[in-house]
Parts: C-alpha cells; structure tokens; sequence
C-alpha cells in the first residue's frame, strides 16, 4: 500500500543524516546499533503501518513517563498527582536538579524529578515497591496491548550510575515529596525505564491515547478520558524538555521521546506514530526522529494549530 512506501522513502531520506550520539551515560546504551531506524503509523481503527526496524527490541526510557504518569493520575487521583508534581514546561534538560521554590515540587512530570515522584504515586501509595514495578509493567503492557518485560541489564548498567537521580530523590524526600526511601524509588522509576519494546509497541502506547484511553486492537480501556487529556497537555508541551518550543512550532503533535532512541507522537482521534532511531541531539531526543515527525507534520499537514 502507499503508506509504507511512503515510510520507507522517508527513512531513505533521513538515512545520510548520521549526526547526534548514543546516549551513554547508562553504558548498555552505548553498544546500541546506531544505523537502525524505523517509523510506524497507528491508527486508532486498528490498521498498523511500519517501514524499517519496527520490531527491533530497545528500552523505553522516557517515553515510560507519559503513560506511568496516567497510571498515577487514574490510581491516585488528580489532587494528590498535582499536588506533588506541577504542569509547567521547565525548559530545562530532562535531568536537572530542577524543584520548585519553596515547596520542592518538580516541575513537570516529563523530567526526572517529576517522574521519579509520579512513579511513586502509581498504585495510589497502597503498593510496596516491586508490586508497584508489576502495577507500572502491567499498565505499560495494556497500553501496548502484548506483556512487556525489562531488560535487566539495562537496568542494571542505569542503576550503577544513578547517582544524579537518586540525588534528585533525596531532595524530594528532604522536601516531603518522597515519604519513603529514594533509592526504592529509583529503582523502581528504573526499572520502568527499562522495559523493553518496538517501535510497534511504541505506535500501539501513543495510538491508545489518541483513541481516548482504549487500546485500539484489544479494545481494552487503559485509563479514563480526562486521564487522556491531562497527559496529552502535558506532553505537549513538556514532552521534548528544552527543545519543547522548537517541536511545538515546527511538528506541532504531542510528543515524548526517550534516551534509547524512541520517539511518540499522539493525535487525538486520528493515530499514534512512532520512531526509533539511537543517535541523539543535545537535547537527548533522536536526531532522525526529529527529522521524521518534521517530515510527518509537514508531508501530512498534521501540526494541530493547523486546520486540516
Ligand atoms: N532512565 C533515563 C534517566 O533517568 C531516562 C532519560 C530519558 O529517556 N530522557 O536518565
């Protein structure tokens, strides 16, 4: 059909671009292949479109934080979520040691400081920490619509190194964000890093909240409407951190990208898009995803502030 001829002449197209570099400050990132690269069309009818590596097996990383954010907002309530992590772009790296004044509450739930704090609240404080990994896993896999699991290895090289995020948890505990022990916490918002999936998986995830919450092959409703909403919002306009402006203007979709080399798009109503590619910006989003959701928005007419 046109579609993956489509995707395949678009990839063709990134392919010279051999700029960015593998994340490597989570060594098991390093030895990624860095030449793969794949995109996928999900439609919130079920059709699925790909080109490329689309099967190909890599770590979710930050593309976890929109979807554990919607497993806290559907356990937790949103209250008990807002009030301990905020809805402002930082227009800071995803990593910064960044708290709001005076009260230590992060940001925003798309940098570490908020994700670490929302992986705490999934489970609505009920859970001790490996059930919560379970609830956070489950909830991943229902998005997806197939079992998800971690790749420990991964997880292992991030937790050897974790010393920025678990100084970022022991601020939030100094600040009662966190009332109980950080580095169960970043273990755990680790090992949510560190599920593995496809870029297929990935379409599925992003197609699941275009169509309102409801995995659109199993027909399983994930989390509620209003969920749905607040992450979009959120995704939009934190979801690429510092680079969230520049996206905005010039691919103008809901986004998230993730260190391992993925990338989401979200278009309510309409599909999920997903791409992988391992090289990355200074911004730590995929050089070629970039490119291709440029690409997307542009060839397609999909930037949401224009009318179709
Ligand atoms: N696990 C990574 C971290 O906490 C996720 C970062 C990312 O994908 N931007 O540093």
């Amino acid at each position: 059909s046109m579609i993956p001829d489509y995707l395949d002449q678009v990839l063709h197209d990134v392919a010279s671009n051999t700029s960015g570099e593998l994340a490597d400050y989570i060594p098991e990132l390093a030895v990624a292949e860095p030449e793969r690269s794949g995109a996928v069309f999900a439609t919130v009818d079920g059709r699925v479109y790909g080109a490329g590596d689309i099967d190909t097996e890599f770590t979710i990383q930050s593309i976890s934080k929109p979807f554990a954010y919607a497993l806290a907002l559907d356990d937790s309530g949103f209250d008990t979520v807002l009030a301990k992590v905020g809805v402002e772009p930082s227009g800071e790296a995803f990593n910064e040691i960044s708290l709001e004044r005076g009260t230590g509450r992060p940001r925003n739930p798309m940098i570490n400081a908020g994700a670490i704090t929302t992986h705490a609240l999934v489970g609505a404080g009920l859970l001790p920490p490996d059930e919560r990994v379970d609830r956070v896993v489950r909830g991943l896999s229902a998005f997806a619509g197939r079992p998800l699991t971690v790749d420990a290895a991964v997880c292992a090289s991030e937790m050897d190194n974790a010393h920025r995020n678990l100084a970022i948890a022991h601020m939030l505990r100094s600040y009662g964000i966190l009332d109980e022990d950080p580095r169960a916490v970043v273990d755990g918002y680790v090992k949510q890093c560190s599920v593995l999936v496809t870029a297929r998986d990935l379409a599925m995830m992003a197609a699941t909240l275009a169509n309102r919450g409801i995995n659109p092959l199993t027909g399983d409703r994930v989390v509620a409407d209003s969920v749905v909403r607040q992450v979009l919002s959120v995704m939009a306009t934190c979801g690429m951190y510092d680079a969230a402006g520049d996206w905005a203007t010039q691919v103008g979709i809901p986004a998230k990208s993730g260190v391992a080399g993925g990338l989401i798009g979200a278009l309510p109503g309409q599909i999920g898009i997903a791409t992988f590619s391992p090289r990355l910006d200074s911004h730590g989003n995929s050089v070629r995803g970039v490119a291709l959701f440029e690409r997307f928005s542009s060839d397609m007419g999909l930037h949401v502030m224009e009318v179709p």
